[in-house]
């Protein structure tokens, strides 16, 4: 039998705007999201929603349609709440883009989003227009895009040019949503490439991200010894990339939703996140483990004084009970682990926020979720056993933009997604993560396709076949590339140089760190697939030898 979760909540069937700014309820002149920096930047949720309602308005004057895409390429700022917000009350939907990414990658993003409008962080701007003029983007849709107002950049425009006045887009109603058409239309596109091949387009409802964030705030409340309406003031730091949905989640809609201060960083870098913490002091953050690692082993952590941080939130990546509880004692406060991905939205298991998990678990089922753990021969396992986790919920996205295939194929024959990540859960419902069985890397946190640097390999002159995977070392996965050459280039490539190749092409983040090993052939099944098992034990032994 599915297990279903312990808890239940009332999640509100409506709109992402109608959710956070009930017409009932003035919005909050307390400022929630500030520039680190520079704390006097800053908005409220009063003004965040007078820009939305600019941005909105904005965007249907420009022509778009409910349901088009806006892609938006920038690092974080407290505008990007904006661009979230506003996208989504016209109706339309946002698909943020890695700032990390390079031509090629901004390339299909415009592309399998189909975006109509572009908004662009001016640093980014060159990058962009190389990307555009390959996919004949038309430049007047593409907007300079920051905090402050932008004089343009080769008759590119600052976004703030297509607004309509305030006054004007005071009395705009946004698009609002019945709970039947809450469930049905999209609000983002976040890229993953699932439990297979490429990075693709997960649609991300209005009625996903509300559950969502109800779902995880009431997860991180429980058994905490106060409630949501005496919580005592936190301060957050908004450093998760707002590209992701871990960031949107929490940087975004949680902190509209609990009206909690948010201090955004533009990047993360470790030192300044220390700085951070210490200056504004920080009570929560929400991270994965690579930031872990740095706070249990860099030299620098002892200088600064993190005594304000009372809670961690972790998920995105394995995460040892070892490292967990050695950063708990080191700085005093709870790890809490969680579960998820992108296309649970963000996450689905949960440690309640109050306890001192010292177990490396990811906790309890989310409210209004259902998971079961499937084996390899198709069986529902009970507790104690390993098995695939598949997952139902109000959270659970609608499938892949553009791609009904890869859709049907990611949901089994109950409506379940399959995530191919294994776990073991005991007989009180607490759940370990143990294996992970798609193809997917992960490097500090962010998503490796492996199908996408085969093929990028693919194009390389010397390559005649070419296969990757993770290199498990310490705390961390390493891309690497197992290649067959051209008969006629193996003596002339160096497995160096196509790391470089690799490196000059994509975002450091999927560069192939686990190193290139040059093999007779790639191992395949008969109907020519790459055995992914075959690859992982090469890995494992490589690893060993390292
Ligand atoms: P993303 O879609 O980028 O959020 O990546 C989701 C993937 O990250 C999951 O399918 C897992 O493989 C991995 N992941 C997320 N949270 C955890 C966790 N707490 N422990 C182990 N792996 C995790």
């Amino acid at each position: 039998m599915p297990s279903e979760s312990p808890f239940k909540i009332d999640i509100p069937a409506t709109d992402l705007l109608s959710y956070l700014f009930p017409p009932s309820q003035p919005a909050s002149d307390k400022p929630i999201w500030i520039d680190a920096d520079d704390t006097t930047n800053s908005l409220s949720p009063r003004q965040l929603l007078q820009w939305a309602q600019r941005l909105g308005l904005g965007l249907q004057k420009l022509g778009l349609q409910k349901q088009d895409v806006v892609m938006v390429y920038s690092q974080n700022h407290i505008f990007m709440p904006v661009a979230y917000m506003g996208i989504s009350g016209c109706g339309c939907i946002f698909s943020g883009c890695n700032p990390a990414y390079g031509v090629e990658e901004v390339v299909f993003q415009i592309q399998n989003t189909d975006c109509k409008v572009i908004l662009v962080e001016p640093a980014l701007l060159s990058t962009l227009m190389n990307a555009a003029s390959k996919t004949n983007f038309p430049k007047e849709r593409i907007f300079l895009f920051s905090d402050s107002k932008n004089t343009p950049i080769d008759e590119v425009q600052d976004f703030r040019s297509f607004l309509p006045s305030e006054k004007e887009a005071e009395s705009w109603t946004w698009h609002t949503l019945s709970a039947d058409e809450s469930r049905t239309t999209v609000t983002a596109l976040n890229y993953s490439s699932g439990t297979t091949g490429l990075p693709k387009g997960v649609m991300i409802s209005h009625q996903n991200v509300i559950a969502n964030v109800e779902q995880s705030i009431y997860m991180r409340d429980l058994e905490q010894p106060y409630s949501p309406q005496n919580r005592p003031q936190e301060r957050w730091l908004g450093f998760l990339p707002l590209y992701h949905a871990y960031g949107q989640l929490w940087s975004i809609v949680a902190a509209a939703r609990t009206g909690s201060p948010c201090y955004f960083m533009r990047s993360f870098n470790y030192l300044k996140f220390l700085e951070n913490i210490q200056k504004h002091r920080i009570t929560h953050i929400q991270t994965a483990p690579p930031v872990l690692v740095m706070l249990a082993k860099r030299p620098e952590t002892p200088s600064y004084d993190l005594s304000s941080l009372q809670n961690i939130l972790c998920g995105a990546a394995p995460l040892s009970k070892e490292l967990q509880n050695e950063v708990s004692a080191k700085c005093g406060l709870k790890v809490v682990q969680t579960w998820g991905m992108t296309e649970v939205t963000c996450s689905c298991l949960h440690v309640p926020g109050g306890r001192d998990d010292r177990s490396g678990s990811v906790g309890y089922i989310d409210p209004n979720a259902t998971i079961k753990l499937i084996d390899d021969a198709g069986n529902e396992v009970g507790p104690g056993e390993r098995g695939e986790i598949h997952v139902k919920g109000p959270n659970v996205c609608l499938g892949y933009w553009g791609n009904e295939e890869a859709t049907k194929e990611t949901f089994d024959s109950e409506g379940f997604l399959k995530t191919g990540d294994v776990a073991v859960r005991d007989e009180e419902g607490w759940h370990w993560i143990v294996d992970r069985k798609k193809e997917l890397i992960k490097v500090k946190g962010f998503q490796v396709a492996p199908a996408e640097l085969e093929a990028l390999l693919l194009e390389h002159e010397h390559v005649a076949d070419a296969a990757v995977c993770a290199l498990q070392l310490e705390h961390e996965e390493h891309p690497r590339a197992y290649v067959s050459l051209k008969s006629q280039h193996k003596d002339s490539s160096s497995e160096s140089s196509i790391e470089s190749w690799v490196s000059e092409r994509v975002a450091k983040h999927k560069q192939l760190t686990g190193g290139v090993v040059f093999i007779e052939e790639v191992p395949k099944s008969p109907s020519g697939k790459i055995q992914r098992k075959v690859l992982r034990d090469w890995a494992k032994k490589d690893a060993e030898g390292w």
